[in-house]
C-alpha cells in the first residue's frame, strides 16, 4: 500500500469514528505513514555482521551505535554480560542510571536483588547465566523504551541470542517479556508458565516473571516470583540441565 493509500483509509475512519459519535473529525494533520517499498527507519546492531560475529563484536557495534535518540543521552551502553554458553539468558528492560554510569547491566538495587534471586537456585552471572536488556541504551529518567527504539536495538539481541543459544530465556519484568513474546498481556497473565520464545531462528523455552524493582516495590510479588524461580529450576532439571554443572566463563 502506498503512504497516501493508508492515509485515506486513516481519514476514512477517523471521519467514521468521530460520525459514529455524533460529531465531526476535526481536520486530520499528517498520519506519517511510509510506502510499504519505503525503507524502514534505521536500526543498530550490525546485522551485516553475522558470518564472523562475536561478543565482543556485539559489545563494540553497541557502544558506538547511533541509530536512535538514546545515543545522545546515554553515557555509556549496556550490552550485557555472563557467560558464553548459559544455561539462562535473562532478559530485562534497558539500563537504569547505575548501568549507565557502570556500562553494567542490572548492577543497582535491582540487580543486587536479580543476583540473589538467580543464587537462590544456583544461578549466576559468573557461572551459567547471561544478562541482558531489549534496549542497550538508558532512556531519559528512566521512561519506557519507545517502540522505535526497541525496533532500533533489535538487531543487538538477536545477534545475542544466535550466539548464545541459551537453554533457557527467563523476561524480567512487562516491558521486556511484552516486548519479546510481541503482546500487550499483563505480566501478571503472561508469568508463572513455560512457553515458547520464537527468536534469532530458534524456539527457546521461556518463562517470565516479575521485573525485580517491581520486588522492592511490592511484598507481595516475592511469593509468585519465587514460584517463578522454582518453576524453571524444575524445567531445567526435567531438561537435564543442572546448574552445579555448568563451567564459569
Ligand atoms: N532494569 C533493567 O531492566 N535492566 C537493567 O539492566 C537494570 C535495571
Amino acid at each position: 500500500m502506498t503512504a497516501e493509500e493508508k492515509s485515506s483509509l486513516a481519514r476514512f475512519l477517523d471521519i467514521a469514528a468521530a460520525s459514529a459519535q455524533g460529531g465531526y473529525a476535526e481536520t486530520p494533520g499528517e498520519y506519517g505513514f511510509l510506502d510499504d517499498s519505503d525503507p524502514l527507519p534505521p536500526r543498530g546492531g550490525g546485522g551485516d555482521r553475522l558470518e564472523a560475529d562475536s561478543l565482543e563484536r556485539i559489545g563494540i557495534d553497541a557502544r558506538g551505535c547511533a541509530a536512535c535518540r538514546l545515543a545522545e543521552t546515554r553515557k555509556n551502553a549496556v550490552p550485557g554480560e555472563g557467560v558464553p554458553q548459559p544455561l539462562v539468558m535473562v532478559i530485562g528492560e534497558g539500563p537504569g542510571a547505575n548501568e549507565d554510569e557502570s556500562g553494567r547491566p542490572f548492577v543497582g538495587n535491582a540487580g543486587q536483588l536479580l543476583d540473589r534471586m538467580l543464587g537462590s537456585i544456583g544461578l549466576s552471572r559468573e557461572k551459567n547465566c547471561f544478562i541482558a536488556n531489549v534496549i542497550k541504551c538508558r532512556p531519559p529518567r528512566n521512561r519506557d523504551p519507545l517502540p522505535d527504539e526497541t525496533f532500533a536495538c533489535a538487531p543487538f539481541l538477536e545477534r545475542q541470542i544466535r550466539l548464545l543459544k541459551p537453554a533457557f530465556i527467563l523476561g524480567a519484568g512487562r516491558i521486556a517479556t511484552q516486548t519479546l513474546l510481541d503482546t500487550s498481556d499483563s505480566i501478571g497473565k503472561l508469568r508463572g508458565r513455560i512457553t515458547k520464545l520464537n527468536i534469532a531462528g530458534m524456539t527457546i523455552p521461556f518463562l517470565a516473571t516479575y521485573h525485580p524493582s517491581a520486588l522492592l516495590h511490592n511484598e507481595e510479588l516475592k511469593r509468585p516470583a519465587w514460584e517463578d524461580l522454582k518453576l524453571l529450576r524444575s524445567a531445567l532439571a526435567e531438561a537435564g540441565l543442572d546448574p552445579a554443572d555448568s563451567q564459569g566463563a
